[in-house]
């Protein structure tokens, strides 16, 4: 990646909670990035006050209702409004971006990866979904088009910031930490009627409402596991998960020597955010700093697989692979958009994964088409499942 200019970013889901600290970043350093294009769903007044103070290029608003609003306010200012989601799939390949921040939540963002990889563009990858569904297709559509593909979850960031340095040196284990979310130390019969209030109050980290729900099942650890075995090329068993509640040891990597490397600092997303968005370079942040003395233990624990099924269904899915986590990965968005309906329950959303684990057909080596096919599938079961249509 060139240094010394300015890096033009495509932030797709700015109006998200990674999208809005992304823009916290750009706008500490305006000398280093420039912002081309913004892109939100439904949240046109934040998109449009965005837009206005970072003048990008163009904007999508993927709801159509809201398109004219957002037309008439930014129109005046010569930027260009666009609507629909297969918009994101166009912008993306503007000829100015230098790298585009997938900000977005779940399989809608595979696409538009894809698109913008296709078009040369350097990818710093929060939306961790594309990476489920379609580890290989990814990864090998990086090393086609010569992109970096940069983590920006701050376990892959941590992982990825220990490697610096390291790149010849074969891994022996990667060790991701979890936070263990709201109801670490609970049992199944303690979780049978939590609802979405105490599912969405996290400990350590304020994100949006999918990733929260993620984190409070562990299928966000679940899901980090398959991104972790993509984006370091390590089989499914070099990969360890450790419960560390205090969220400061962000993830460690096992060298053949024995030697453990850690990346630690308090649990702050711009961080690993700005590590993405100007590597390879490091640059001064005025976030506030860990302090040893203020912490007397940092505690690890095994995860509880019983009580979190979720986590051991990712590893299944990972095991069998082609394309079964990409229906963990549909299976659950809709688990989680029908929990966070009231519809189901917490430990329901386990059941409606794994039987659609088992219902989906199985294609060993999937083609972009078949990912399509198996998404679709698994939400119709999913949906089904949970009795609508
Ligand atoms: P969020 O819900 O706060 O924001 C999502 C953004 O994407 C919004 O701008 C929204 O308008 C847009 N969006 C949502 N659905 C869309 C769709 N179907 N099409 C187009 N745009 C859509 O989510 P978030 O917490 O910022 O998470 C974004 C991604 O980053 C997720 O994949 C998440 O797993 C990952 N991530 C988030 C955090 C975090 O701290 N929030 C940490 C690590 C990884
Ligand atoms: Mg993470």
């Amino acid at each position: 990646m060139r240094q010394g200019q300015q890096r033009n970013i495509a932030i797709l889901g700015s109006t998200g909670s990674i999208g809005t600290q992304a823009l916290d970043v750009v706008r500490k350093n305006p000398e280093l990035f420039g912002i081309e294009i913004l892109t939100a769903q439904y949240n046109d007044e934040l998109l449009v006050a965005q837009a206005i103070e970072f003048r990008p290029n163009a904007v999508v608003i993927v709801d159509e209702s809201k398109y004219k609003k957002v037309f008439d306010a930014l129109n005046p200012l010569d930027i260009k409004v666009y609507t629909g989601a297969s918009a994101l799939n166009s912008v993306v390949q503007m000829e100015s971006i230098d790298m585009v921040l997938t900000a977005l939540v779940g399989y809608a963002g595979l696409i538009p990866t894809i698109k913008a990889i296709e078009a040369g563009k350097h990818i710093a990858l929060a939306n961790k979904e594309t990476l489920v569904v379609a580890g290989q297709l990814i990864t090998d559509l990086c090393r086609q088009y010569k992109v970096d593909l940069l983590p920006v979850d701050s376990e892959h960031s941590a992982i990825f910031q220990c490697l610096a340095g390291e790149w010849h040196n074969p891994i022996e284990k990667i060790i991701l930490t979890a936070s263990g979310g709201p109801f670490r130390g609970k049992l199944r019969s303690d979780l049978m009627h939590v609802g979405p209030k105490e599912a969405l109050k996290h400990p350590n980290w304020s994100m949006g409402s999918k990733i929260t729900i993620d984190s409070a099942s562990l299928m966000n650890k679940g899901l980090e596991v398959i991104e972790a075995k993509w984006l370091f090329d390590v089989n499914i068993d070099q990969i360890e998960v450790v419960v560390h509640p205090q969220s400061i040891i962000h993830s460690l990597v096992q060298f053949t020597d024995g030697s453990i490397k850690a990346q630690m600092g308090l649990p702050d997303m711009k961080l690993p955010i700005q590590y993405a968005l100007a590597y390879p370079n490091r640059i001064p942040s005025d976030f506030p700093r860990f302090d040893f003395s203020q912490y007397g233990s940092l505690t690890f624990e095994k995860p509880d697989l019983e009580t979190f099924r979720n986590l051991g269904l990712a590893f299944e899915a990972m095991q069998k692979g082609g394309n079964t986590p990409c229906v963990l990965n549909s299976a659950n968005e809709v688990a989680v958009e029908q929990f966070l309906k009231e519809k189901i329950g917490f430990m329901e959303m386990s059941e409606i994964i794994e039987a659609c684990m088992a219902k989906v057909p199985y294609i060993a080596k999937p083609v972009l088409d078949d990912y399509i096919s198996s998404d679709e599938e698994a939400r119709r079961i999913a949906k089904e499942l949970v009795g609508i249509s």
